[in-house]
């Protein structure tokens, strides 16, 4: 992707060897989005904050051990079992420069935890080496877009709301955002208008998310050691029925989201795998004769 063009008719993508025109594009080219810069050029780059996560997946069954978060000094390691015997882990840790990679990943995680608790060593012990990924986290906490759409373009997922992944709705969110798209083209014949109302329904919602993200990320990470210390002590003390109504209400407003009405043919194909390509082409059926997806 080299460029993009528009006229009041259309939208063109442009690549160093050809240009592909369309009723509207959706730019959905993830965190470093070539698209976002393209279209913005005087936004700022997504910014790395001293923050780097490893995954993996643990072949492990813990069937009786709910998901937790073990909080450290400058790192904390999250669990969480799923199904047929495996369980997902991710260990967060400050970091003092992005890219820096280790030619044994699950050992660089092995010396952040040398002295921790028994689990996560069976937890490493049960990962194959080749299912450890490890990625800087960055985001544009610092400099929110102040649209996610430019005419008949729009940005979507990371490539509109690049966050950290300490709220776990970076993918979600990128969903919500294909629905809501879908609906409002669904609602109005006229791209412009719907990529529009797109904006409006979305940007608020997710950059709200991003911004709490980066929050809880940061209080994780880099809290004082007297606040770490609050919370493993509220934690220690509150019993798990009051655990879980405190997080159900913290949760709420962005688990209690609901998504729009869709037209009866959009809404039976909500629970198909391929949603965010079916939508976003059923929403415009009989109103656009082609969507340029610039993934
Ligand atoms: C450590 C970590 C943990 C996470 N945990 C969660 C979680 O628990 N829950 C959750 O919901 N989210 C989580 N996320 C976030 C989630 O991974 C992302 O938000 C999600 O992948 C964004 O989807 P996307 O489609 O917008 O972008 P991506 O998944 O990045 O997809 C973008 C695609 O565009 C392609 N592309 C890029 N540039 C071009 C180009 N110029 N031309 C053609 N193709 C291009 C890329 O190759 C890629 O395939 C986590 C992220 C990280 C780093």
């Amino acid at each position: 992707m080299t460029g993009f063009a528009q006229t009041a008719e259309r939208a063109e993508v442009q690549t160093e060897s050809e240009t592909f025109s369309a009723d509207l594009v959706v730019a959905a080219d993830g965190i470093h989005s070539t698209a976002r810069r393209l279209l913005w050029p005087d936004t700022p780059e997504t910014t790395f904050w001293n923050y780097t996560v490893w995954r993996g997946i643990a072949d492990l069954d813990l069937a009786a051990h709910e998901g937790c978060m073990t909080l450290g000094a400058d790192r904390y390691l999250l669990t969480m079992p799923l199904t047929r015997g495996r369980v997902y882990w991710a260990l967060g840790a400050q970091a003092e420069a992005p890219g820096v990679r280790y030619p044994d990943e699950r050992e660089a995680v092995r010396e952040r935890v040398a002295d921790w608790h028994g689990l996560v060593h069976e937890l490493l012990d049960a990962t194959p080496v080749d299912r450890v990924l490890h990625h800087d986290i960055t985001d544009l906490d610092h400099a929110p877009l102040p649209t996610f759409v430019n005419g008949r373009i729009a940005l979507l997922g990371d490539a509109a709301h690049p966050m950290s992944p300490d709220l776990g709705q970076g993918a979600g969110m990128a969903i919500e955002d294909a629905v809501v798209l879908a609906a409002t083209l669904a609602e109005t014949g006229d791209p412009v208008t719907a990529l529009a109302r797109y904006d409006l329904e979305r940007r608020p919602r997710a950059q709200w998310v991003a911004k709490a993200a980066h929050k809880n990320g940061h209080d994780a990470l880099m809290g004082s050691a007297l606040s770490r210390r609050l919370l493993s002590l509220t934690l220690r003390l509150m019993s798990p029925a009051v655990f879980a109504k405190v997080s159900a209400r913290a949760l709420d407003r962005l688990w209690g989201w609901q998504p729009p009405a869709l037209p009866g043919r959009l809404h039976r194909t909500f629970v198909n795998p391929y949603v965010f390509l079916t939508l976003l082409l059923d929403g415009v059926s009989g109103r656009a004769d082609r969507i340029c997806l610039a993934v």
